[in-house]
C-alpha cells in the first residue's frame, strides 16, 4: 500500500482481512491520518503522521471531518448508517449522530486532504446496508478511499469483496506483539503469559485482561465438568471464546507431554501436565480435532445447549480433574 502511494497508484477501495486483534483497524486509522497529515515524516520506510498538526489532532480526538469510521450500531451495520434518510428511525433510536457514508462522500474534503471511510467489522453489514454500500463501491468519488476491515471476509458479499484490493494481515511474532503491548500503560512491561496468551494478536491483549479471561474459562470448564446442564454463554461470541480456550488448553496438555518449554500457559505448567496425565496423546488430539469441528459448525448456528452437552461429553472423556 505504501508502494502504491509512492507511485501515486493507490486503489480507492481496500479490504483489510485477518484475525481479530492484530491491528487492522489501527493500521487503517494510521493510514488515514498519514494521508491527511500536513507534515508527515518517514518512519521505517513508511510515511507516518506527525501527530501534532491540526489534522492529526482531530484524528486523535475522533473529530476529523474527512475521516469516518463506521461500525456496528447494535449487532449490525444498518442502512441508515450508509444512506441518508433510509430507515432513519433505527439510527435515531440509537442516538446515532455521525454523517451517513453517502452524505460524507458527497461533499468535497473539508481540509483539502483525502476523504477516508473505514468500515470496521464490515461483515456485520446487514443485507440492505451491504446492497446500499455496493453503490458507493461502484463509483467511489474522486479523492476518497474506502477501507473495509474484517476478521470474517468470507461473510462479505462476493460482489463487495471483488471490488476491493485485499490486504491480508498475519499474526505477529511474540517479540513484535510485546513491543506493541509495552506502552506507557504498562510501565513494568506485560507478563510473558499475557504475550503468549495473545498469540500474535496484541489488540486482543490490549482490549481485555487475558489472565482474567482465562480464569473465567476455567470457572466455566469446572461448571461443565461438574455436570451443570445449562450453558452460561451469553451469545455466540462467548461460546466461540470458550471453545478457543478449550482448544488452547488441549493443545497445551499435548505439548506438556512432549515439549513443555512451548506451553502457552507457561505459568501453569504443573497444573496443565496434571490435567493431561490421565489421557493419551492420541486421546487429547482426537478431542481437539472434534472441538475444532464443533467450532466450525457454530457458523451454522448450532444450538447453544447442544454445543454445551457435546463439548461436555468430549472434555469429560479426558478425565481432566481425575
Ligand atoms: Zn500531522
Amino acid at each position: 500500500m505504501e508502494g502504491a502511494r509512492r507511485r501515486g497508484r493507490l486503489a480507492s477501495t481496500y479490504l483489510f482481512a485477518g484475525e481479530e486483534g492484530i491491528g487492522k483497524r489501527s493500521v487503517a486509522l494510521a493510514f488515514a491520518a498519514s494521508l491527511n497529515c500536513s507534515e508527515p515524516g518517514e518512519h521505517e520506510g513508511m510515511l507516518d503522521a506527525c501527530g501534532r498538526c491540526p489534522s492529526c489532532i482531530k484524528m486523535a480526538s475522533d473529530t476529523h471531518p474527512d475521516v469516518l469510521v463506521v461500525e456496528p450500531l447494535t449487532n449490525d451495520i444498518l442502512i441508515c448508517q450508509i444512506r441518508p434518510g433510509k430507515e432513519r428511525d433505527k439510527c435515531d433510536q440509537e442516538g446515532y449522530v455521525k454523517p451517513r457514508v453517502e452524505e460524507m462522500l458527497a461533499y468535497k474534503s473539508f481540509e483539502g486532504g483525502m476523504k477516508v471511510v473505514i468500515v470496521d467489522q464490515a461483515e456485520k453489514m446487514n443485507n440492505s446496508a451491504a446492497n446500499a454500500f455496493l453503490k458507493t463501491l461502484e463509483e467511489p468519488p474522486e479523492g476518497s478511499m474506502i477501507i473495509l476491515v474484517s476478521s470474517q471476509p468470507d461473510r462479505l458479499l462476493p460482489t463487495i469483496r471483488s471490488r476491493c484490493s485485499r490486504l491480508n494481515f498475519r499474526l505477529l511474532p511474540d517479540d513484535t506483539c510485546r513491543a506493541v503491548l509495552d506502552g506507557p500503560e504498562s510501565p513494568d512491561g506485560v507478563s510473558d503469559t499475557t504475550v503468549r496468551l495473545a498469540m500474535g494478536r496484541p489488540g486482543l491483549a490490549a482490549s481485555e485482561d487475558l489472565l482474567a479471561e482465562r480464569d473465567r474459562f476455567f470457572d466455566t470448564l469446572d461448571m461443565m465438568l461438574g455436570g451443570e446442564a445449562k450453558p452460561p454463554w451469553k451469545d455466540r461470541a462467548d461460546t466461540e471464546r470458550f471453545l478457543d480456550s478449550a482448544m488452547l488448553l488441549l493443545r497445551d496438555m499435548a505439548v506438556a507431554k512432549t515439549s513443555p518449554e512451548a506451553l502457552v500457559n507457561s505459568d501453569m505448567a504443573d497444573e496443565v501436565a496434571e490435567m493431561g496425565a490421565r489421557s493419551s496423546l492420541d486421546g487429547i488430539l482426537n478431542c481437539y480435532e472434534r472441538l475444532r469441528e464443533l467450532r466450525g459448525t457454530l457458523l451454522f448456528n448450532l444450538n447453544r445447549g447442544i454445543t454445551w452437552n457435546y463439548a461436555a461429553s468430549l472434555m469429560g472423556e479426558l478425565k481432566i480433574h481425575g
